[in-house]
């Protein structure tokens, strides 16, 4: 495994605006507005209550304390300090139970390998250098029978233009420079790396967006933002 993937440039741009991480109309407002629905979709295919859970690039918590408070035993890891101390602070206002830790998904992958019922990965792929790696570690950390679940960008032409151009540029859903095109990954490149750690592809789901209403939703179009279920046999 890659002991040292990580990119301190990419780990920077979260830290520096970590303190907004909770604000519902800040530089992170998009994650607030997509929780929900990938929330449900996960809750449908790997009900959460009772269940471990491991969340990889957790950042300041939006995805591990909403499945936190759907039941889940949530440890959520991340390499960037200060969205992991946001992380930590907000338990004090929700009152939820998360366990955060600065660490690599391939280092707990070493020292607790086969140990959670659902690993989730959102928005984290297209940060890293390696994301083969992640998704081994990934792949790594869940039990037999257990699930993986990942959401990244794809990438072609429309993509592009929709992601960055779109959302970072004309319609300031995100702040410029988040992306960086060279790192999406098409579906097809992220299920075979799946295939190879050994995991077993069920579904992918696209996520929209309707700039009327401002609203997200889940369907059948994974050319921009995507998600993919796994399942370890
Ligand atoms: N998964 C969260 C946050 C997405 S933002 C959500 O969807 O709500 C991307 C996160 O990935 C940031 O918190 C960033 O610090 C983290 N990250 C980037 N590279 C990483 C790496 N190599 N290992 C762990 N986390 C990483």
């Amino acid at each position: 495994m890659n002991a040292s993937n990580r990119d301190p440039m990419e780990l920077e741009k979260f830290s520096a605006n970590a303190h907004q991480w909770w604000d519902p109309s800040g530089e992170f407002k998009a994650l607030h507005h997509i929780n929900p629905i990938r929330l449900d979709w996960i809750n449908s295919l790997a009900p959460l209550s009772g269940k471990r859970v491991v969340d990889v690039g957790c950042g300041g918590g939006i995805l591990a304390e909403s499945m936190s408070a759907l039941g889940a035993l949530v440890t959520g890891i991340d390499l960037a300090e200060k969205p992991l101390q946001m992380a930590r602070l907000h338990l004090l206002d929700s009152h939820l139970e998360v366990d955060y830790q600065l660490t690599s998904a391939e280092q707990l992958a070493s020292e607790s390998p086969e140990s959670f019922d659902a690993v989730t990965c959102m928005e984290m792929l297209e940060h890293v250098p390696d994301p083969d790696s992640i998704v081994r570690a990934c792949a790594q950390l869940v039990m037999p029978g257990g699930h993986v679940f990942f959401s990244t960008l794809n990438r072609n032409p429309k993509a592009y233009a929709m992601a960055i151009l779109g959302a970072e540029y004309l319609m300031r859903l995100l702040p410029r420079g988040t992306h960086d095109y060279e790192r999406f990954i098409k579906p097809s490149d992220l299920a075979r790396m799946a295939r190879a750690a050994g995991l077993h592809v069920t579904v992918f789901r696209g996520m929209g967006y309707m700039p009327l209403g401002n609203t997200y939703f889940l369907s059948d179009d994974t050319s921009v933002n995507y998600l993919m279920h796994c399942r370890k046999p």
